[in-house]
């Protein structure tokens, strides 16, 4: 992403007074290509160029801490409201200070100190075979029916999304509602867990499961673009948005932060602003099938297709704190 500087300079002198030249370094754990196409026009609308640095977010984690002082990272960008909440715990972050981006996100997705806040969201979903399964559980609580035994797909219990699930269901309805729907819900596996989202939905299509757990973006994204074992057979899965009736269906986010020790910290701060444009709002959710953080921004066509849901509101704050206990409670129930 990096051009050549004088010809950063000699645009800059064309446009004049509006043009910020100088660079802003993101170290982003997002996996998502489409990125890309957000930094580009970041980098034309402002002149400021992008440096990117990509990794795991443990890894950007442990970079910052070594680096100290020192550090280059302008911002942190991560997915999953228990990275960005590590993040802030190790001292790695620094307010936002945007009354504008405050007034703009709701409550439950901004830190209420102010060191990150959400820049899409996501949903986590029930999905499952059309052809065998005529009731379908409506609720992430429904999972550890016996009724499903030996039916459901999902991916390790190590990964972020399957930790902030049982977080939020920690969070709602204590820690020992929590460990009893991780038994419940391990001893319906049709498998031992395994693979990434993609590869739950893959399996509903093979056979190896009926019912599965997965984002909601891995399935919308199918419908976009060829994705071998899935997009032939999209008409075969149904999908669930769980606990309308309740709680509503479990949210979590793209999160962002300014880095501590930021040498480019104003860089940083327009970077962020400009993410809440309806223009970038619509670049990042069009690319990642995420949703859009601004209400007036649509998400992408595969996404509307899905349908309108109640979102679970509770601050992801509370989620985060109970992210270490739902670890040690699947590892208590021997849930890989
Ligand atoms: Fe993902």
């Amino acid at each position: 992403m990096r051009r050549i500087l004088y010809g950063a300079l000699a645009v800059s002198l064309l446009a004049g007074s509006a043009w910020a030249d100088g660079e802003v370094n993101i170290y982003s754990s997002r996996h998502y290509d489409t990125d890309d196409a957000l930094y580009t026009d970041f980098e034309e609308q402002t002149g400021i160029t992008v440096n990117r640095i990509e990794d795991s977010a443990d890894k950007l984690i442990e970079r910052m801490r070594a680096e100290g002082e020192l550090s280059s990272a302008d911002i942190v960008l991560t997915v999953d409201i228990s990275r960005i909440a590590r993040a802030d715990e190790a001292g790695l972050l620094q307010p936002l200070a945007s009354e504008e981006i405050a007034d703009l996100v709701p409550d439950n997705l901004h830190a209420a100190n102010d060191n990150w806040v959400g820049i899409t969201t996501r949903a986590r979903l029930i999905f499952y075979d059309k052809n065998t399964v005529s009731e379908p559980p409506q609720t992430y609580q429904e999972l550890a029916d016996p009724k499903y035994e030996g039916m459901i797909c999902t991916r390790s219990s190590s990964n972020v999304y399957m930790q902030s699930l049982l977080a939020s269901i920690i969070a709602h309805d204590g820690e020992e509602a929590g460990k009893a729907w991780a038994a419940g819900v391990l001893n319906n596996l049709a498998r031992e867990p395994e693979g990434g989202d993609t590869d739950q939905l893959r399996a509903l299509v093979s056979g190896e499961c009926q019912i599965a757990l997965s984002n909601h973006y891995y399935y919308a994204r199918a419908f976009r673009q060829e994705v071998s074992g899935l997009t032939e057979n999209l008409d075969q899965i149904g999908n669930v948005f769980p606990n309308q009736e309740t709680t509503g269906t479990h949210i979590n986010i793209s999160a962002i932060g300014v880095a501590k020790n930021a040498p480019n910290a104003d860089n940083a701060r327009t970077f962020i602003q400009y993410l809440f444009t309806p223009s970038a709002q619509k670049l990042i959710t069009d690319g990642s099938d995420e949703y859009p953080v601004l209400a007036e921004v649509p998400a992408a066509d595969a996404v509307q297709a899905m349908g309108d849901f109640k979102r679970d509101e509770i601050n992801l704050l509370e989620i985060a704190a109970q992210a270490n206990r739902a670890q040690e409670i699947y590892n208590e129930v021997g849930y890989k």
